[in-house]
């Protein structure tokens, strides 16, 4: 790949170009930026990334700590636009098993077992045989799309540069970047995560769930097997995670931890000694995969959960995390980064051939606020319930938990959503 000259443009499968004029902006160079820019290219339709980052970053993304839970859509859409082929094999973790748990006095698990596995008393004949996921690092994910997304024709990437302000009109709208250029398009796509300045801009407001609490995961190595079974443990005063990981070939097997804690505690284990986090990883744990051994960064993320007013304003649409930013205890956030970006774009190929139609915008909104907002609220609700461990909420969730394990249709229905089959 040509390296660019002027700032850091190119325009892929195209000589490099200082300007151009898109049919579609879209700010953010994240998964759903990336993810956004293959489909609109796949339409026939010019597109612009523009992302703050340097191309580095793009190219290769340093591991965030984040292991993304993949339904079977957005794997198919993975498939579909070549990004999957990008990412070795052997990164990919099969997700067999999915264990909820409530407090060490706790009841018996809540258990999501792969449809038509043994253990599972209802069957799925459309499902049957396939795991409930697939886990991939974060990082890889970002660099399959980059990779794809450079050799497209007919989308322009430009780096270290951001979305400073815009100016919308009825046929187009102008997009001011901070290195001084302007663009002409006739849509701007906010993919600029969670905190996004395009849709203050815009003038959307959004529904923020600030949880009082921050995330840190790493990897960590440990002797017991994983079994591909992700477990959720909300444990009296902590929250944790451990996610099945593919191996690396070393001795033992390898998870990823997703603890939750107070801000304080977490600062605190961040910078602990090596030896020290393992030991209280381990405590904290109960030793059930034995003793672990962190293996891998400690990257901590804030809780805040997200979730935008509106999806659109004239000749503007928000996907991803600037649309909707999960909580990722439901694992859902990339998920519904990849479906909102696809309804996007097929409302808008179905209209009128406008990538800014209103009509189409709306159209955008209502799927995607459907395909959302259920799990969004669901998610934030079980977030409070399962982490107060107060008055009545302890014994009620070991209740809830028993009572949905017995439950065939709702662990049928809650299988199917997780899973979100094609
Ligand atoms: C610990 C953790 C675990 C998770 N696990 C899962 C999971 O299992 N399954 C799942 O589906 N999801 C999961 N998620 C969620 C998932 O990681 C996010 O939903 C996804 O990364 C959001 O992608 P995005 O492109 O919308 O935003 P981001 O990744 O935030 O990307 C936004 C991009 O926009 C750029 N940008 C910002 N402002 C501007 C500007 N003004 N101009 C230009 N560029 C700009 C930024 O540099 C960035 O590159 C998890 C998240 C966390 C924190």
């Amino acid at each position: 790949m040509t390296q660019p000259q002027h700032g850091d443009v190119h325009q892929a499968g195209q000589p490099q170009a200082d300007f151009v004029r898109s049919d579609v902006v879209i700010a953010g160079g994240g998964p759903a930026g990336l993810a956004a820019a293959l489909s609109f290219a796949r339409e026939g339709w010019q597109v612009s990334v523009v992302e703050k980052a340097p191309r580095s970053v793009l190219e290769a993304p340093a591991f965030d700590g984040r292991e993304i839970a993949l339904t079977h859509h957005t794997v198919h859409w993975l498939k579909q636009h070549g990004v999957w082929d990008e990412i070795p094999a052997e990164a990919v973790c099969p997700l067999e098993v999915a264990r909820v748990e409530s407090g060490r006095l706790g009841g018996p698990p809540l258990i999501f077992h792969a449809p038509g596995a043994p253990q599972e008393a209802s069957s799925d004949e459309a499902l049957d045989g396939e795991p409930l996921g697939y886990l991939v690092a974060n990082h890889l994910i970002r660099q399959a799309l980059y990779r794809v997304v450079s050799r497209t024709e007919g989308i322009t990437l430009l780096c270290r540069t951001g979305v400073t302000g815009y100016q919308a009109s009825r046929n187009d709208v102008q997009v001011q970047l901070s290195d001084g250029r302007v663009m002409q398009a006739r849509l701007l796509v906010g993919a600029d995560g969670r905190f996004s300045r395009i849709r203050e801009m815009a003038g959307i407001g959004s529904i923020v769930h600030d949880f009082g609490m921050s995330i840190l995961v790493c990897r960590m190595r440990h002797l017991t097997p994983h079994d591909n079974t992700a477990l959720q443990w909300f444990d009296e005063r902590q929250t944790i995670a451990l996610l099945p990981v593919a191996s690396d070939g070393g001795i033992g097997d390898i998870s990823s931890l997703v603890l939750t804690l107070p801000p304080d505690d977490i600062a605190r284990l961040r910078v602990a000694e090596d030896d020290d986090f393992n030991a209280e990883i381990t405590r904290r744990t109960d030793e059930r995969l034995g003793l672990l051994r962190v293996m891998s960064d400690r990257i901590t993320y804030p809780l805040k959960a997200v979730y935008a007013h509106r999806f659109h304003a004239p000749r503007v649409a928000l996907i991803g995390d600037a649309a909707v930013g999960m909580h990722p205890i439901t694992a859902h956030g990339f998920n519904f980064g990849i479906r909102g970006q696809e309804t996007l774009v097929q409302e808008l190929s179905a209209g009128p051939g406008d990538p800014g139609d209103a009509a189409s915008l709306q159209r955008f909104e209502r799927r995607h606020r459907r395909a959302t907002f259920p799990l969004f609220t669901a998610t934030n609700a079980i977030a409070v319930a399962y982490t107060r461990d107060d008055g009545p909420f302890p014994l009620a969730r070991r209740a809830g938990l028993m009572l949905a394990n017995r439950l065939a249709p709702f662990k049928k229905a809650v299988t199917r959503m997780l899973m979100d089959p094609v």
